[in-house]
């Protein structure tokens, strides 16, 4: 199959676990996109994970990470599972390096309480009802990657952010702002960390080139409260890795289940990478029990990020009325399986051509 344009080479990583599952849901429902508009997609797949280390004796082989760097999008299924926790390198080294030979450090993961799933959120529905997020984690400094020192009695790890870092993610957030509602909320701890201080001042200073954007800023100990208290009162989630890390995992329970949102990692250099932010999920892989949800809308968010903001929205609006009509995967409480899932959401596709 020839490529239309030179914009729509897709790599794609199944990995491991139900990451196969999704996927293949997936790309089914961009083929589908891609076959009735001409959008020139064309799909390369690549082992990555555990399946390569099972086939190249690494989860990053050369030959993956080359096809990465050549594609105009990745899309990833999820990586790990039991059945390698004892090799030498670990799966989910694997996206670490991929994710630092990309340079991608702009991590976007979108959450709402869809209409229909308030009963499914730990939270009072009336509390849930209508919260649509953006958390815009920066991936690539912080603490997590500064210098670490560990002794028998004492250890550090040291968090450092540039003035270049913070800008390129601050950027990122209120651009993604003025497509939504045109509001981001910068979290920090300003009241005790230097680098804090510094994100502050600087996301104050970017904020100027966009003044139809609402800025205000929280403490990340106020921002978890906030979360679970006032989730409709966000838009956009502004913040550092290691709070970013944490937000994104307790904003991703309050819509009902983990299974159902996708995000993107997005870098300045390279293509961008689509994952679902479920992990490999081993106790349920290959029943046909795992929810696609999650793995459509990234790959809802690669359309868009490709410039195919008609078929993304087409894509999001099929995953939304396939919940809507009452179809469940089992986290949804549902006996729904995953290809059957994929499939009602590619008939409400062709009904929507
Ligand atoms: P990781 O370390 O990769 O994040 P994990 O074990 O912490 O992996 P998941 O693999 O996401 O987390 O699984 C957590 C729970 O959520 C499991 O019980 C799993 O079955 C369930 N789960 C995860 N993704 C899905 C999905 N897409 N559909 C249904 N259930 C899912
Ligand atoms: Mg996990």
């Amino acid at each position: 199959q020839e490529a239309q344009n030179d914009s729509g080479r897709i790599v794609l990583l199944p990995g491991d676990g139900i990451g196969p599952e999704v996927a293949a849901e997936a790309v089914q429902c961009l083929r589908l996109l891609s076959d009735a508009y001409d959008l020139g997609l064309v799909f390369e797949e690549h082992d990555f994970g555990g399946a390569a280390i099972d086939a190249h004796g690494v989860p990053l082989p050369e030959t993956t990470l080359a096809a990465c760097r050549g594609a105009d999008a990745i899309l990833l299924g999820a990586v790990g599972g039991p059945k390698w926790d004892d090799s030498a390198e670990r799966p989910e080294a694997g996206l670490l390096k991929l994710r630092a030979a990309l340079g991608l450090f702009a991590n976007l993961r979108p959450a709402r309480v869809m209409h229909g799933l308030e009963e499914l959120s730990p939270l009072k529905s009336h509390i849930a009802r209508g919260a649509d997020i953006l958390v815009v984690r920066e991936l690539t400094g912080g603490l997590y990657f500064g210098e670490k020192v560990i002794r028998d009695d004492a250890a550090s790890d040291l968090c450092h952010y540039s003035r270049t870092e913070i800008e390129r993610i601050a950027h990122v957030a209120f651009c993604a702002a003025r497509e939504r509602r045109c509001r981001v909320t910068s979290v920090d701890k300003a009241n005790v960390l230097a680098t804090s201080k510094l994100w502050r001042k600087i996301v104050i200073e970017v904020s100027s080139a966009y003044p139809d954007v609402a800025l205000d800023h929280l403490y990340v100990d106020a921002a978890a409260m906030a979360l679970v208290t006032r989730p409709t009162q966000f838009d956009v989630i502004l913040t550092e890795n290691l709070f970013g890390d944490i937000l994104s995992d307790e904003m991703s329970v309050i819509g009902g289940s983990i299974g159902l949102l996708g995000s993107s990692s997005t870098g300045d250099r390279g293509p961008a990478l689509f994952e679902p932010i479920h992990g490999s999920a081993p106790d349920i892989a290959g029943l046909d029990r795992a929810n696609p949800g999650g793995a459509i809308a990234s790959a809802a968010m690669m359309l868009q990020s490709l410039g195919f903001a008609a078929q993304a929205e087409m894509l999001d609006r099929a995953l939304e009325r396939t919940i809507g009509e009452g179809c469940r995967t089992a986290d949804l409480g549902g006996g729904i399986g995953c290809s059957a899932f994929g499939s009602r959401v590619r008939e409400i596709l062709r009904s929507d051509l």
